[in-house]
């Protein structure tokens, strides 16, 4: 069912080597393009002609009424409920811990530097919601605003036919357990424009401002639209089409191998699932586990179409120092180290959005209850970029005290530089100071 790529006896670069999607983020900005223009020229009448074309959806307002959040709660399934307030519960605990705490520097007698780390003032948390729904991704997105200490919450996700065009009723249920009130019935590349730009509505109550950092992930028109907003607004990373790649030897059991991959796949055909492995007899049991339990999986379809895809596949190894090397050229969003020693092998992996360790760690645990969060880079960013964390809505300021004396004691290297530069105002300004 997976492509197999073999790269036992290859010295060469990875990179270029690697299963991926051909359908990439850049081709998917052109396309979506005249959506986001639409929306920051038209506002609302933009808005409900993208939902009606891509939701099939008449919307009748951009903003959930309170009603229908107290509502959703109220007739929250009580198994649900308790499990989103664990994973409220277990995501607080990680994320109180990375709040970072203002710092003061004195670098010299007289002379400090601050860095006060500050909430940005509003933010739109995307909430998936085309395929499947996600409010397990409520929790990833508000928890962490939270914990920055953001005053402004937007959800946004997209509306849903069977739910007379409110979004998801698990979705809104998750809004009421963490308190945000200010939700948006839209979703796709017009909802991330909506945020970006803000929105006229059918009345004043309707209006959306315009936030300062959008977070969330998405399929790949949204993390089209949010490649295209950066620079408008913040964006934390672009958390598109979900990826899980698994580097085992023989020790792994392959049908949790199998198990794994398939979870993944079931997020969207253009999921991609791969295993690097430098095991022939894992490799063909894993593929022999494959064909039982993808028969048998609910979203079969799906599940085949990402597994079947030129995202997915099998890579061969000669050992796992190469397919350390390969994993790392990855840099996938879920990397999972099903081998002997598997916390070592984890210790040394440069690039992945987030990594789980041994035969009891799943993805699956980090995409509900961890306490990890699951909003992560795919697409190789996670070279550059993190997951979604406190840290993605706090800026750092730097905040500059010297008196008159430490200003005097550098004043002559400050002159030096400025002249360097050809600035000589530049060091004018600090002149002037001490001019009698
Ligand atoms: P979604 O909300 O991301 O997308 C649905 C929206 O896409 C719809 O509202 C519609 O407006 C728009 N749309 C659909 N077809 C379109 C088209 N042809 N052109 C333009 N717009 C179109 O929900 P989804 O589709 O279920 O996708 C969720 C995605 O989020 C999946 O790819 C999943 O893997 C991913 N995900 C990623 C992470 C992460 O952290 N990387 C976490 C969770 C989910």
């Amino acid at each position: 069912m997976l492509n197999r790529i073999d790269l036992r006896g290859s010295r060469r670069d990875p990179r270029g080597l690697l299963p991926r999607a051909q359908l990439d983020v850049s081709v998917a900005v052109e396309r979506i393009r005249p959506v986001v223009e639409a929306v920051h020229q038209h506002g609302f009448s933009a808005i409900r002609e993208a939902t009606r074309r891509f939701d099939g959806v008449e919307l009748e307002r951009l903003r959930v009424p309170a009603e229908a959040i107290t509502a959703a709660a109220e007739t929250l399934d009580p198994a649900v409920r308790a499990a989103l307030l664990e994973a409220i519960t277990r995501a607080r605990k990680v994320h109180a811990d990375q709040r970072r705490t203002d710092t003061t520097t004195k670098v010299v007698d007289g002379g400090t530097v601050t860095e006060r780390w500050v909430p940005v003032r509003r933010v739109g948390l995307y909430v998936p919601g085309g395929l499947a729904v996600y409010p397990s991704t409520v929790v990833m997105n508000v928890v962490p605003a939270q914990e920055a200490g953001v005053e402004g919450l937007v959800v946004a996700s997209p509306p849903q036919p069977e739910n007379g065009g409110l979004p998801d009723s698990r979705v809104l249920a998750a809004c009421a357990l963490l308190g945000v009130t200010e939700v948006y019935g839209v979703g796709g590349a017009q909802a991330i424009a909506m945020l970006g730009h803000g929105s006229d509505g059918v009345d004043e109550a309707d209006r959306c401002e315009p936030v300062d950092v959008i977070t969330g992930p998405g399929n790949i028109w949204v993390t089209a639209a949010k490649r295209l907003l950066r620079g408008v607004v913040g964006i934390d990373a672009e958390a598109g089409p979900t990826e899980i790649a698994i580097l085992a030897d023989e020790t792994a059991d392959p049908r949790h191998v199998a198990a794994d991959l398939i979870s993944q796949a079931e997020h969207d055909p253009l999921a991609a699932s791969v295993l690097v492995t430098d095991s022939t007899a894992l490799a063909d049991a894993v593929e022999a586990e494959l064909a039982v339990q993808v028969a048998t999986t609910k979203h079969e379809e799906r599940v085949r179409t990402a597994l079947t895809g030129e995202q997915s596949g099998v890579v061969l190894v000669d050992d796992l120092e190469q397919g350390l090397a390969v994993v790392d050229a990855y840099a996938a969003e879920h990397l999972e180290i099903q081998t002997r020693d598997a916390r070592e092998w984890a210790m040394r992996v440069r690039n992945a959005g987030a990594i789980f360790v041994g035969a009891w760690s799943p993805v699956s645990l980090g995409d509900y209850a961890a306490g990890s969060n699951h909003v992560l880079p795919t697409g190789g960013c996670a070279r550059h970029s993190s997951g979604l964390s406190v840290q993605s809505f706090l800026r750092g300021i730097h905040v500059i005290e010297y008196d008159e004396a430490a200003l005097r004691d550098v004043a002559g290297h400050v002159v030096a530089l400025a002249n360097a530069e050809d600035l000589p105002a530049h060091g004018d300004a600090v002149k002037a100071r001490f001019a009698q």
